[in-house]
């Protein structure tokens, strides 16, 4: 089986990379292990050193990135490049923080000294998704390294030169040859690379789907996994809220990188009260979204990331009208390319698909609700728990209904996003663990007691 590098706007087959065979696995992996066991004896400052160059190496790249994200997976170039400063950045943070965060803590016992130290653990696998290519994998690379891990790269099949381009970001910036590699396979072979003895952890970051894969395989081999899924986020509406900034914000919530992350709002959750008022504001903004060519400078919407999945997504729409939703704005597929339109399905009710699945593009799912109360029970409705949001002139109202929402981060009066310093991760069928801050780099690591007499 081949890669395929699909142009998604055009559908032009831009290249293709042969599968790797199970030999090549192997030998990469044995390189990677073996710059691992040279890697993890570094100090914190040479590690620092070398990811403060990885971040000026995306810096300098920028433009040439966001290009080639926008031609293989349709991300509009404005969000490309606002993609790599935020790569650029979590490598700024773990580069000044790692050693900090894994500093010994030391813990009085009944030892003459007795501390809990932070080890490196070897080579830690990332099976990736397309829909932040560059940001999903350095989000988990900058703390796996500064850890003193390696890292293998399996990323999804439609984002090859991507994969290939990361890679080559920690060459050009002077890491170990072999230390963060990509490896070019799809998706049947990665139970083979969870089986190497060399592999000691996975991360995924993807559908649900995916993910019980790739953990149940991981549970089987008693190696770590941190799962990363997908989510069907509220966004709550309260009578007290600033409608038009909620519009403004919930427009980009739902439409950001063309309605396909993971933390998009998703269940736009309105109180009967101010539900027509923002509906008519929501759908303003919605209307006015530029949607087309990603590498056009003025592209706010580019197309789905690939074909089938815009075919997915209409189908989940029309099951959901054909279930009683009420489509308020776009609904149909714009004719060439992998193309959908800033969509709201209105009038969604318990039962339809657009009350309970995950909807990964620019589709606006609008529950009406009586009030706060009933707000909570439907934004808890749901087996994802990803993130939430809730819009209300009262912080402390808000403060209060955030503690009572099922999900790994919660906003108030903001938009869902993720930040170096904050950690990152779901409950439920979202998944588990956590990225970022602290806590992030602190999953694949051997929390190691040591007790001296
Ligand atoms: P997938 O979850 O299938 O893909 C994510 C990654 O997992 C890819 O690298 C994929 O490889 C890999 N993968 C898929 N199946 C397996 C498996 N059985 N064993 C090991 N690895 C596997 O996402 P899709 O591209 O199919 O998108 C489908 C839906 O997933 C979206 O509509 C959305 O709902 C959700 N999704 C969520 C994301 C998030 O950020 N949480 C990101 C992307 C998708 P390969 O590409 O080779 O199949």
């Amino acid at each position: 089986m081949a890669l395929e590098s699909l142009n998604p706007a055009t559908g032009e087959l831009l290249q293709t990379f042969d599968e790797w065979s199970d030999a090549q696995i192997d030998t990469t992996l044995a390189a990677v292990h073996a710059d691992y066991l040279a890697w993890r004896i570094t100090s914190f400052a040479e590690r620092k050193a070398l990811m403060l160059r990885a971040a000026a190496v995306l810096r300098q790249q920028r433009d040439l990135y966001a290009r080639l994200m926008a031609e293989e997976m349709g991300k509009p170039v404005v969000e490309g490049r606002a993609e790599i400063e935020k790569c650029a950045l979590v490598c700024e943070y773990y580069a000044e923080n790692a050693e900090k965060m894994l500093a010994p803590e030391p813990i009085a016992s009944d030892a003459g000294t007795s501390y809990v130290a932070f080890r490196p653990q070897g080579i830690v696998l990332a099976v990736m998704p397309w829909n932040f290519p560059f940001w999903q994998v350095f989000r988990f690379a900058a703390p796996a390294l500064m850890a003193g891990n390696a890292g293998v790269l399996k990323h999804a099949s439609n984002v090859p030169r991507c994969a290939l381009a990361i890679e080559q970001v920690f060459v050009e910036a002077g890491f170990p040859a072999n230390l963060f590699r990509s490896l070019m396979i799809g998706s049947a072979k990665v139970n083979r690379v969870i089986e190497s003895p060399l592999v000691v952890a996975t991360t995924l970051t993807g559908s649900d789907i995916a993910g019980r894969k790739v953990a149940e395989k991981s549970g089987a081999m008693l190696k770590k996994s941190v799962m990363e899924l997908g989510g069907s986020d509220p966004f709550i509406v309260l009578e007290d809220a600033d409608l038009d900034e909620a519009a403004a914000v919930g427009v980009k919530a739902r439409c950001i990188n063309s309605g396909q992350s993971c933390i998009a709002a998703k269940r736009f959750i309105v109180v009967e009260a101010v539900y027509e008022a923002f509906l008519e504001r929501f759908r303003r903004n919605m209307a006015a979204l530029q949607v087309g060519d990603p590498l056009d400078e003025r592209t706010q919407v580019g197309p789905q990331a690939r074909e089938d999945l815009m075919h997915e997504l209409h189908a989940q729409v029309q099951a959901s009208v054909a279930a009683g939703a009420r489509i308020e704005l776009g609904g149909e597929p714009l004719g060439q390319g992998a193309f959908y339109p800033p969509t709201i399905l209105a009038g969604v009710c318990k039962g339809m698909p657009a009350y309970s699945e995950e909807f990964f593009g620019p589709v606006a799912i609008f529950i009406r609700v009586k009030d706060a109360a009933e707000a909570l029970l439907v934004a808890n409705d749901t087996e994802f728990g990803l993130g939430g949001s809730v819009w209300t002139r009262d912080r402390s109202r808000g403060e209060v209904l955030a503690g009572q929402i099922r999900a790994g981060a919660v906003f108030v009066n903001g938009m869902v996003k993720s930040d170096p310093r904050l950690p990152f991760g779901g409950v439920g069928i979202s998944g588990f663990g956590r990225e970022l801050s602290h806590y992030g780099i602190k999953e694949f690591v051997n929390i190691q007691t040591v007790w001296i007499k």
